[in-house]
């Protein structure tokens, strides 16, 4: 362990560099409440870098490429995995998050962080894994990422989980449940929200395009989506469908960051806050305009409607839960089958959670595999 001189001045390399590039606002790592279990601060790498590398090496982490976003791997091979969405949210987030000065390393670990609790099966295999799990408190993905960097991953043999720290699990925390009371979370934690909504707005429209599961020139019927090709027919000319439709996708990624960086940069000057803690006392909040948030409600219609609700994601979703509650059901009559890490989680919080929190952790390609050898 560090001496306190050894730990102060490790905390004050990083600390200068901050002060030189961060803004007042922004949750600087020397004023970060730390870690649940103490311990040496790294050379050269600070706190939150530190966290970000901790999920980005995580088994959790790297199972979202066998995770689907919206679509399934046997819909084809070109459209989002839940590992390329976190990707193309932690992009965004930290290129917002570097034009207003915040601490891109404190979004960067968020971003990777915020979908790793997904189940298999995306939202369908969510709403399953909640409905089996009623009694023994429901499941939610946001609540299941904090179980798994607080227990589930192994790092050292000293410390349950990835011992991140506090201000990282509070922004997880703050996902479980976005209408709590008290004061607003971090900038950055807000920024890692306002990113996934402008992530996910842009690469659905790509993917259910590219699926041919509606048209550009339907979706033309949602003015956001109306303006972004407004723009490319007047930039470019003669475009064949797939440059169409990468270079709508393109525009609706620029139009969205570039608004939300003129809004959010104008109310941040005009706020003046002096600390991170201010902010987050404040009514402001980090997000897009109030004119692009009500075209941004029309097109998450739109895609609610003719995109999620499509007769083949019905079907995959309905598959998906089935299997998700006999599967659930067959762990349950037969708890031997659980993995033996699950076995002994079930000794601390009951079968039904361990057998929710095996399912939770599968892979699409594992969970469906498993499911073949329990029952064909
Ligand atoms: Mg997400």
């Amino acid at each position: 362990m560090d001496s306190s001189s050894e730990r102060q001045m490790k905390l004050a390399t990083n600390s200068i560099r901050e002060t030189q590039i961060l803004a007042p606002y922004a949750m600087h790592s020397c004023d970060s409440r730390g870690r649940q279990f103490l311990e040496s601060e790294h050379p050269y790498r600070g706190p939150f870098q530190r966290d970000r590398d901790r999920i980005l090496h995580s088994s959790a982490y790297r199972r979202l490429s066998g995770k689907m976003q919206v679509f399934t791997g046997r819909m084809g091979d070109y459209h989002r995995t839940r590992l390329t969405h976190t990707q193309e949210v932690a992009t965004i987030a930290r290129t917002i998050g570097r034009a207003l000065r915040l601490n891109e390393d404190l979004v960067e670990a968020l971003a990777l962080m915020h979908d790793i609790g997904h189940p298999p099966y995306g939202h369908a295999g969510e709403d399953a894994l909640d409905e089996v799990a009623h009694d023994v408190g429901g499941f939610s993905h946001n609540q299941f990422a904090l179980t798994i960097v607080q227990v589930l991953e192994i790092r050292s043999s000293d410390t349950p989980g990835l011992n991140l720290t506090h201000e990282v699990l509070e922004g997880q925390t703050a996902r479980v449940d976005k209408q709590a009371k008290g004061p607003r979370p971090l900038l950055e934690v807000q920024l890692v929200d306002a990113s996934d909504s402008t992530t996910y707005d842009a690469h659905d429209t790509d993917d259910a395009v590219k699926l041919g599961l509606v048209t550009l020139e339907e979706m033309a019927e949602v003015p956001l989506i109306a303006s972004c090709l407004a723009f490319v027919h007047s930039k470019y000319s003669q475009l064949n469908a797939k440059q169409l439709r990468k270079a709508v996708v393109h525009r609706l990624i620029d139009c969205q960051v570039t608004d939300m960086l003129a809004h959010c940069g104008q109310e941040l000057a005009r706020h003046d806050f002096q600390s991170a803690g201010e902010a987050t006392q404040s009514d402001f909040i980090i997000g897009p305009s109030p004119e692009l948030a009500a075209q941004k409600t029309e097109l998450e219609f739109f895609l609610h409607q003719r995109v999620y609700r499509h007769a083949d994601l019905v079907t995959v979703r309905r598959d998906a839960q089935q299997r998700i509650k006999s599967m659930y059901e067959a762990f349950l009559d037969d708890p031997a089958k659980l993995s033996p890490k699950h076995q002994d989680r079930a000794n601390m919080v009951g079968l039904r959670r361990a057998v929710v929190e095996f399912i939770a952790g599968m892979t699409d390609h594992y969970c469906e595999e498993l499911y073949h050898r329990l029952f064909d």
